[in-house]
């Protein structure tokens, strides 16, 4: 097992906090619920890539790496970290390419692009292939002129980044006592690069828990085959002997709405509960779909309440400031004349 040995750079405090949310427990009949608070990790206003960036920056510095390109939404926060991680390790120049609909306004993570100095290529509307054409495209490019660019996929869902969540799951299982190490463990899946990781995490250091993965991005089926991949794959960079085919992942796709990026009402109604009764902030792209999820599956008992729930919070705080009109019509305002 190498995971100690694989290029890895800190980008923040760990371990971040496992918060018990009683209130919130005993408003969904669940015996006992944990938040992984990895919003809370210290780089650039924190979210679950910070650890995949740990190892993908350690790669692309061993590579000689000068430029970082990676892609995404409007709104990413994988983007918003790879321009905070590329300040952090001194690399000067972080390409951002983000596709989607056009935007009026620099809010959210946009507007965190632009401090932390990332250049952007808008393509609106591009799909994730295109996207990645264009990547290619520039890294070709600086290449002719002596530069030496790395390019991360979306969501930085390789095996490398999938490491980080192999390492989560291992620090997770440090927190958690004897009678708690047989976990429900629910997220949002966008890229599934997370769930990858957290599938061989838990083989390998939790090997009671099960993951729930909660996709926000459409059906289970687009991301079965490339969890499974990206997990085996990780297993093979750490030398040890686990595979997976799609039967080892858990996706729940009921809860995505109408598509990736546009908030859903029940995930909508998830932000304002945990913010109401744990005070902890959730978002309507990722974080409160996955709650959603949970949420209803507790509820409607689709899943077994004695058992413990994590439910791992991956951040995504900032693009909440996009969504301002979803929100405002919750404002209880009076004007006083
Ligand atoms: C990227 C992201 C996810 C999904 O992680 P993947 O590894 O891409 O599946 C979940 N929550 C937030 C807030 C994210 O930014």
């Amino acid at each position: 097992m190498k995971l100690d040995s694989m290029p890895r750079i800190s980008l923040s405090a760990l371990p971040t906090p496992l918060d018990e949310a009683p209130r919130l427990a005993r408003a969904l009949g669940l015996r006992k619920l944990y938040i992984k608070r990895d919003d809370c990790t210290t780089l650039g206003m924190g979210g679950n890539k910070v650890r995949k960036l740990e190892f993908l920056m350690a790669d692309a510095l061993a590579k000689g790496a000068n430029v970082v390109m990676t892609d995404g939404g409007p709104q990413s926060n994988h983007a918003r970290l790879t321009a905070a991680a590329a300040r952090k390790v001194g690399i000067e120049r972080c390409i951002l390419f983000l596709g989607g609909p056009s935007f009026e306004r620099f809010d959210g993570n946009l507007l965190l692009d632009v401090v932390l100095g990332a250049e952007i290529r808008f393509m609106p509307d591009a799909t994730v292939q295109d996207m990645e054409d264009a990547m290619a495209a520039e890294a070709e490019k600086l290449r002719g002129e002596s530069q030496t660019p790395y390019v991360i996929p979306i969501g930085g869902s390789s095996p490398v980044g999938a490491l980080g969540y192999v390492s989560a799951i291992r620090e997770l299982a440090t927190q958690l006592s004897d009678e708690d190490k047989a976990p429900l463990i629910f997220f949002a899946v966008g890229s599934a690069g997370t769930l990858a990781g957290a599938a061989l995490g838990c083989r390998l250091f939790l090997p009671e828990a099960e993951v729930v993965g909660v996709s926000v991005t459409g059906k289970a089926h687009s991301w079965l085959e490339r969890a499974a991949r990206v997990a085996s794959g990780a297993a093979e960079l750490l030398g040890v002997d686990e595979k997976f085919d799609q039967s080892d992942i858990r996706i729940e796709d009921s809860y995505f709405g109408l598509r990736y990026g546009v908030p859903s009402e029940a995930g909508n109604a998830a932000v304002i509960e945990v913010a109401q009764t744990e005070a902890i902030i959730l978002d309507p792209v990722y974080t409160g779909k996955a709650m959603s999820g949970l949420i209803d599956m507790a509820r409607r008992k689709l899943i077994d309440t004695d058992r413990t729930v994590i439910f791992l919070h991956t951040g995504g705080a900032p693009s909440l400031f996009a969504f301002e009109e979803t929100f405002r019509g919750m404002a209880k305002m009076e004007i006083m004349n």
